[in-house]
Order: C-alpha cells, then sequence, then structure tokens
C-alpha cells in the first residue's frame, strides 16, 4: 500500500512522518503549483470550491508518482464537504486512475467507523503503536503551530525582508526531519532561536490585522496566495483565527466526549449568527467581534469562491464591522486570483487602516498614539 494524502499546510508535514511512524509506505503530494490547480480545475465541476480542486489536482499528481491509495477526511455538511470525498473519488475514477480510496469520517461520537477505517490503514502496527505515532504527530503539529505564531510576530518587525521566511522555513525543515519524539522540544527551542536571532526593528508598532475564513484556505499558502507573507513583508502583524490543533481539539476529542467546544466564539458570534451554518462561518463571525474587542486594527476575511458558509459570514460581516468598529476585506479565492491582484486589494485596504489609525490618534491626542500611527503610516508606502 502506497498512501497519499491532500496538501493543507503543515499538518501535510506532521502526516508524513505519522504514517511512516505506523509502517506505511508513503508517497507525499508533489509540491502543489499552478499545474496542481489546473489539473484539479480542468476536471472538476466549475463550480466546486477551491480546495476541493487543489485536492484533485494533488491526487492526480500523487497517483502519477506511484501512490495507490488516497487516505481522505470525510464531512457532514451541511456545506459541500459532506459529499467532497466521495466526489473526488468520482472524478478520479472517470479519469481511469486506479487506487483504493480511504475516508476517515469524522467520529461525532462514534468512534467505531473511525476505528475501522484506522484498522485497514494501520496493518500489522499495534494500537500501542498506532497511539505512540499518533501523540508524535501532536507534538509536532503543536511544535510547528508555535514556530508559525512566532514568525507572524517576527515578520511583521524585521529589517531585512525575508528574513524570517528563511528561518521559519529552516525550522520546519529541521521539525519534519525529526525521528525521535523526545528532541521535539529541543529542535523547537533551536527553530525559535532561529527566529530570535532575525534582525529587528524593537521599535515598531505594527498594524495588526487577524485573518478569518475558511479554514483550508487560511491554512494552506498556496491557496490563500500566501497572503500572512504579503502582509508581513508590509509591516503588518498577522494573527491566525484557525490552527488544525484546535480543530482536532473539537472534533476528535471535545465532541466526541459531549463537552462544549468553541464556546467563546459562539458566544461572541450569538447577537449575530445564533446557528451552525457548515464550516467556519459561525467562527467567522464571532473570531472578527473577538478581534475587534481585543483592538486589531482590522480583520481579512479569507474564502473559497462559491464556498456557502463563508458567504452567509461574508452578508453578515458588514453589520459586525460597523457594530464592533472593525474594519474589514473579503478575499474570495480561486484558480483564477493571482498574487498581483491580491497585493493591490491589501494595499489598499491597509491604506485605509493607517488612514483610521491617524483618525483615532487626532481624536485621542492626549493618549500618546503617535509613534504607533507614525511607525504604521510610514512602514509599507
Ligand atoms: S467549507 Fe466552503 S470551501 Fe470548504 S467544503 Fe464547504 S463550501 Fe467548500
Amino acid at each position: 500500500m502506497k498512501i497519499t494524502y491532500p496538501h493543507m499546510g503543515l499538518l501535510t508535514i506532521a502526516l508524513a512522518g505519522f504514517f511512516q511512524d505506523i509502517g506505511l509506505e508513503v508517497v507525499p503530494p508533489p509540491p502543489i503549483t499552478k499545474k496542481t490547480v489546473n489539473l484539479g480545475a480542468l476536471h472538476s465541476p466549475e463550480f466546486a470550491c477551491l480546495p476541493l480542486k487543489i485536492n484533485v489536482g494533488n491526487f492526480i499528481e500523487a497517483l502519477e508518482t506511484g501512490a495507490d491509495t488516497i487516505i481522505m477526511a470525510g464531512g457532514t455538511g451541511p456545506c459541500r464537504f459532506g459529499c467532497y470525498a466521495q466526489v473526488q473519488r468520482e472524478i478520479l475514477r472517470d479519469l481511469g486512475c486506479r487506487f483504493e480510496m480511504i475516508i476517515l469520517e469524522p467520529p461525532q461520537g462514534n468512534w467505531q467507523g473511525l476505528f475501522r477505517q484506522l484498522k485497514r490503514l494501520r496493518g500489522n502496527c499495534s494500537p500501542k503503536m498506532l497511539a505512540l505515532a499518533g501523540l508524535n504527530l501532536w507534538r509536532k503539529l503543536k511544535a510547528m503551530e508555535r514556530l508559525h505564531k512566532k514568525s507572524l510576530k517576527v515578520r511583521a518587525r524585521e529589517i531585512n525582508k525575508g528574513d524570517t521566511t528563511k528561518a521559519y522555513n529552516k525550522g520546519l525543515g529541521m521539525l519534519a526531519e525529526i525521528k525521535d519524539p523526545q528532541a521535539i522540544p529541543q529542535v523547537l527551542r533551536d527553530g525559535l532561536g532561529l527566529l530570535e536571532e532575525v534582525p529587528k526593528d524593537s521599535n515598531s508598532q505594527p498594524l495588526r490585522i487577524g485573518l478569518v475564513g475558511e479554514i483550508y484556505t487560511l491554512l494552506e499558502p498556496f491557496a490563500n496566495l500566501r497572503i500572512e507573507e504579503l502582509l508581513g513583508d508590509r509591516g503588518v502583524e498577522v494573527e491566525c483565527s484557525a490552527y488544525i490543533s484546535d480543530w482536532i481539539i473539537e472534533h476528535l476529542v471535545l465532541n466526541t466526549l459531549r463537552l462544549p467546544a468553541g464556546l467563546a466564539v459562539k458566544k461572541a458570534a450569538a447577537p449575530y449568527l445564533n446557528c451552525f451554518v457548515g464550516g467556519h462561518g459561525r467562527e467567522t463571525v464571532g473570531d472578527t467581534v473577538r478581534y475587534a474587542r481585543r483592538g486589531f486594527d482590522g480583520v481579512i476575511h479569507v474564502l473559497p469562491f462559491t464556498c456557502t458558509p463563508e458567504i452567509v459570514a461574508q452578508s453578515i460581516l458588514p453589520v459586525v464591522s460597523r457594530r464592533e468598529g472593525i474594519p474589514f476585506l473579503s478575499v474570495s479565492l480561486d484558480e483564477q486570483s493571482g498574487e498581483a491582484g491580491l497585493i493591490t486589494r491589501l494595499e489598499a485596504f491597509l491604506d485605509l487602516l493607517a488612514e483610521k489609525s491617524k483618525k483615532n490618534f487626532q481624536l485621542s491626542r492626549k493618549k500618546s498614539l503617535f509613534g504607533k500611527i507614525g511607525s504604521n503610516a510610514g512602514k509599507w508606502r
């Protein structure tokens, strides 16, 4: 069995180690390129969402390089994710690809189905080995996410453009290569140290922007056209509202134990959207409210074109923006989107935020915000 899986940001790196730990032969999908997206778009329904198209491209390329088994997460809807894996399987079969697809459905309190699928995967691996591999996957993922969070802060203050990205990629590479899980804390310290060494402007007080939206597009840099880097390179500190470890805690742990999950974000969203609309629609609204209350300068809403939960959220965000006093920009992405167009929109948005900050400063001169506004306004122009 030569297994493969779709790309999804940091999870892809951690998954490779997990499958190797349980003794499976892994054929990682080749890195996503324009060709991957074009392949996926060519063979998927026109109005399918971008993540589905990119995944189809990943699978075609991985099958071409020798994979014969695809691992894919299942879903429950109510958006298209409920039948996502099945649609991908049919597309690939229609293309004449020979493969097996193992769909890992979310347990939703019933672990038996998931265990049955995992049993097919684990082969001769003992339950203890499986649990250890799972633990290592978790530790690696958490370490990578810490590195990622730190990189977002450092990039906004770096003096030489590109230093942070180099240090971050090096740190990720070191974590990816770890074979002995005991080494994870030390390698993480080394990775954080690399970021610490990046020369920074210690007086800089950058604009702060929260990223909200559909989880795949937030987590996969190719899908969001590296929006975090684009903003960081313009001296903006970004905070991402979604991490895969939070999704695992909520969906695989708390839901299974029937414990309440995501209470803070649901409470924040409640005056505007008080029910589940699929995907991360409710989280988008709740996180926007929370960023406003934490004093962020703005929010960028990232969504795949035609994503139903995010279209619901998008229609509510103008009200949230007005009442909570936070500017937002919605960025809808598909296979036609390009970096140049995105940069134009981002820079126009940053211009507005800098202008707004200046107004705040003029209104509250006594609060000595001059340094903050001065450094923001000059930094990216
Ligand atoms: S959340 Fe949006 S992008 Fe994801 S599967 Fe559902 S409709 Fe598609």
